[in-house]
């Protein structure tokens, strides 16, 4: 099925040819990783996903729905940048409300929404800290759980991993993915490590030079685990 697709899908930046007939499509509830070497059109993919950057030619969906006309806050997309993008004078649990408010809520769904978040991403007793005081394996939970404070069909990461150090990232890899999969949420993440994402996905998509050119489980594609 055709969860998150991409169509014929060409960008060009001035001369220069970002995404050359990207397709793919995506099922429901997957863990894909965008893999491939810097400059390979990698995060041009996932912000056009976002809404972020828009196609020369072609067609994105999300859901199922295409999405080229729709503004990024109408697509259904969670968004957890590299460098987790959090706001330094408001704590962990303020930040987590920022992913909701621009919904309107009402002030107790809120507050019960950002409980169960904070629950899933294991932060409950530092909701009252700020960013600065937090590790960064902790501060990319704080992004996750704002990401998914407005229940996204589906969530783009952009190298989660970029800012955490090597000795915790395989814990933190596992805890990921543990999280994703009890959330059932659809993610696509980026990286250009593929131990990572062979750790991670459920399939991958191999960029090379704005082309797609593999795509498939990591079995598939590296052979045995
Ligand atoms: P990756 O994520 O795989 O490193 P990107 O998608 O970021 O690759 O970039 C692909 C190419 O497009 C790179 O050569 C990059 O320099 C270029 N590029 C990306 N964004 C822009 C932009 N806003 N303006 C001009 N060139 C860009
Ligand atoms: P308002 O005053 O706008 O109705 P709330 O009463 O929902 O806002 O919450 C105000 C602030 O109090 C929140 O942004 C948050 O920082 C803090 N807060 C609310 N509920 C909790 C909670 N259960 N634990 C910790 N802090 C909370």
């Amino acid at each position: 099925s055709q969860y998150v697709a991409m169509e014929g899908i060409y960008k060009q930046y001035g001369n220069y040819e970002a995404s050359k007939d990207v397709n793919f499509h995506i099922t429901e509830g997957k863990i894909v990783a965008l893999l491939g070497p810097s400059g390979s059109g990698k995060t041009t993919i996932l912000r056009m996903l976002a809404g972020l950057e828009h196609p020369d030619q072609g067609d994105i969906y999300i859901a199922g729905k295409r999405v080229n006309s729709i503004v990024p806050a109408k697509r259904g997309i969670g968004f957890v940048f590299q460098n987790y993008a959090l706001f330094r004078h408001m704590t962990v649990f303020d930040n987590i409300v920022f992913g909701l408010t621009v919904q309107k809520e009402d002030p107790n769904i809120i507050k019960k929404r950002v409980l169960e978040l904070l629950d899933l991403v294991g932060l409950a007793n530092l909701q009252d800290r700020y960013p600065g005081e937090l590790s960064g394996g902790q501060r990319q939970r704080v992004a996750f759980a704002r990401a998914l404070a407005p229940r996204p069909d589906v969530l783009l990461l952009d190298e989660p991993f970029a800012a955490i150090d090597a000795k915790v990232k395989h814990e933190l890899r596992q805890w990921l993915k543990a999280t994703i999969k009890k959330s059932g949420i659809t993610s696509i993440f980026v990286t250009h490590d593929q131990e990572e994402a062979v750790e991670l996905a459920d399939e991958i998509i191999v960029t090379n030079n704005g082309r797609i050119e593999q795509m498939g489980t990591p079995e598939e594609i590296y052979g045995q685990p």
